[in-house]
């Protein structure tokens, strides 16, 4: 039986990780940047520090202690139409994912060949 790789295959390519820094390239917030705080893989999106606010109206509820008003919260960003900010060069860049010798898997920066 031939030894296929396939763990590949079923995993989820996951090209963003927590503690990122992306830019969006596409809608309301395209062009800035800023720091994922979450990853929602079965969404295939990511919430970004900063970035992409709605307006959440609540009513004031004594129970849990918060008051009412308009409070401002991160919502999701649909990963295709979010770019990794490379940390050694700066650019929003692709990632090629690799596997290194001991195994662990790393990305690595298309343009400078950072590895992270
Ligand atoms: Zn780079």
């Amino acid at each position: 039986m031939a030894k296929q790789a396939v763990a590949v295959k079923d995993r989820i390519k996951q090209r963003i990780r927590r503690g990122d820094t992306v830019i969006v390239r596409k809608g309301r917030e395209a062009g800035k940047s800023g720091k994922v705080i979450r990853v929602l893989r079965q969404k295939d999106a990511v919430l970004v520090q900063g970035l992409n606010y709605v307006k959440k109206h609540t009513r004031p509820n004594p129970q849990i202690g918060r008051q009412g008003g308009v409070m401002e919260k991160e919502s999701m960003i649909r990963m295709p139409n979010v770019m990794v900010v490379c940390p050694q060069c700066e650019a929003p860049t692709r990632v090629a994912r690799k596997t290194i010798e001991d195994g662990k898997r790393v990305r690595e920066c298309k343009k400078c060949s950072y590895q992270f």
